[in-house]
């Protein structure tokens, strides 16, 4: 059902912003977008997305929701030289305890530039009559009715111009981590939510390669991990169109990857493997080292308010910006796309004259459900590390984070557990998957087994088991 003579209006245009213009327009006569910067004519950098040098894996069920608002956007890709991978066999895994096993998984995406990403969504988009692209406007604040009660618009100030009022009867919020939603909504005499925030202090450092042309490899990615509490130090080099590579460092707990030449290629020969440095060392780099340094996980808490204006919701990193390196921000953004859409049909359904008052508080309370399962693991995980700040989990947490350790010991030994781990990674399972009977099998056999190895020779130090 479209509202007839209705329009929405996006704030950001990026994944989370794009995803949900796609869905308004299942509703809404005519869905404007409005984008602080002017959108590159082809695949490229642009400032309001510094983020999109670095690697962007789109998970699974990511990629699901993305054919399902645009079918056939993956041949499109694929059209595009953007290459596919099975995680079981093509991304060799060096996990807590060693390298996974190799195997078919089924567990298939396709690799790609972040900045491709965007732009080929974009490009569907503006074939769709009902959206409307307004480029470099920034949104300063939310228009309201005389009594504060809902959002009619927003005040924008396009570059070189006077300020503009735009009218529309549903405001997104999908402008990413430094949303100013919380202080707009303060200027209309809403409180502002509460925030939860991790913060890691992890850093990334990204540089682009051309593959030498006749290299063959039999990987697509390949993963060192972090390894806690004590090795601070990962990486990744994951192919995209175009035969390229992304390399990326990472380090935790403040333990930045260096940005000089030098520096760069001295911390990736500090990992655990030496893969990534063999690999790259030779190769011809194609663009200067990118760092990224704001990777705390926030979570604003916006389906706690009491009050929130009618006409006006939040999504995507707006709402919750996780720590990057586990993958999550754009598939939460595509399942807050979903939600909306199931969100506005169950109100224009449920109320007698199918207007959609109601949706604000009714959506973010849905979102809010989406998020927890990807934030429990981010934060769990960020939270292993003692330098990690923030609010320590709770006594279900910390066990629910020992027996996940147990089964991640698992991991270089059993392919089974490896594609469960895989399919949590990407969404497309949930974390209880890993209570299943055989996989609690495995882990007591495993425990048992270290018992009896430890009553001969004691040792209970998680470190001292792995085999690197
Ligand atoms: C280093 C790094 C690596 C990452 N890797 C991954 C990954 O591997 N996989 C993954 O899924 N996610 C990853 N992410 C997260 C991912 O980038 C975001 O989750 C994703 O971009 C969705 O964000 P968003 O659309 O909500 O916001 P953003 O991408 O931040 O976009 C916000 C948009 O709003 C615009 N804007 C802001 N303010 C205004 C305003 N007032 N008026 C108009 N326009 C405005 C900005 O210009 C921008 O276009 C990574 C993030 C970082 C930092």
């Amino acid at each position: 059902m479209v509202f007839q003579n209705k329009q929405a209006l996006v704030i950001g245009g990026s994944i989370a912003g794009l995803l949900a213009a796609k869905v308004l327009t299942k509703y809404f006569e005519k869905v404007i977008i409005v984008e602080r910067d002017h959108f590159p004519k082809q695949p490229e950098d642009r400032q309001g997305v510094p983020q999109a040098p670095h690697v962007h894996v789109l998970l699974k069920r990511g990629q699901q929701i993305l054919e399902e608002l645009f079918p056939g956007i993956d041949a499109e890709l694929a059209s595009l030289d953007a290459p596919s991978m099975d995680w079981g066999v093509a991304c060799p895994w060096l996990g807590f305890s060693g390298w996974a096993p190799r195997f078919n998984s089924g567990l298939i995406t396709r690799n790609y530039s972040r900045n491709l990403l965007e732009w080929t969504i974009r490009r569907r988009l503006a074939t769709n009559n009902r959206v409307v692209f307004m480029e470099a406007g920034q949104v300063t604040s939310l228009l309201s009715n005389f009594d504060q009660t809902s959002v009619t618009g927003v005040r924008v100030r396009f570059r070189n111009q006077p300020e503009t009022d735009i009218f529309a009867d549903l405001v997104v919020d999908a402008s990413g981590r430094n949303s100013q939603s919380p202080q707009f909504l303060e200027r209309m005499g809403y409180l502002s939510p509460q925030q939860t925030v991790i913060k890691p202090f992890l850093g990334y450092a990204s540089r682009w390669f051309q593959k030498p042309i006749d290299l063959k490899t039999d990987w697509r990615c390949v993963y060192v991990t972090v390894q806690p509490p004590n090795n601070s130090r990962g990486g990744a080099i994951y192919q995209i169109e175009n035969n390229r590579w992304i390399l990326v460092l990472i380090g935790m707990g403040r333990d930045y990857p260096p940005t000089n030449e030098v520096g760069f290629i001295e911390f990736a020969r500090s990992l655990r493997s030496p893969i990534l440095y063999e690999t790259i060392k030779d190769a011809q780099p194609i663009s200067p080292i990118y760092a990224y340094q704001r990777t705390e996980n926030r979570l604003r808490h916006y389906d706690k308010l009491a009050r929130l204006p009618e006409g006006f919701v939040i999504l995507g990193d707006a709402v919750c910006a996780f720590n990057p390196v586990y993958g999550q921000g754009m598939t939460t953004a595509a399942l807050g796309a979903l939600t909306l859409d199931k969100c506005l049909s169950q109100k224009l359904y449920s109320n007698p004259d199918r207007n959609i008052i109601g949706l604000p508080q009714y959506f973010q309370k849905q979102l809010s459900k989406v998020i927890a399962v990807p934030w429990l693991m981010t934060t769990g995980e960020d939270l292993r590390w003692h330098t990690t700040e923030g609010k320590r989990p709770n006594f279900k947490t910390q066990l629910m984070q020992r027996y996940l350790e147990q089964v991640l010991l698992l991991q270089s030994e059993s392919a089974d557990i490896h594609k469960t781990f895989l399919e949590v990674m990407h969404m497309v399972k949930p974390p209880s998957e890993f209570f299943q009977p055989n996989i609690i099998g495995l882990m007591l056999k495993r425990l048992i087994n270290h018992y009896k190895r430890s009553s001969a020779k004691p040792s209970n130090d998680f470190a001292t088991e792995q085999k690197v």
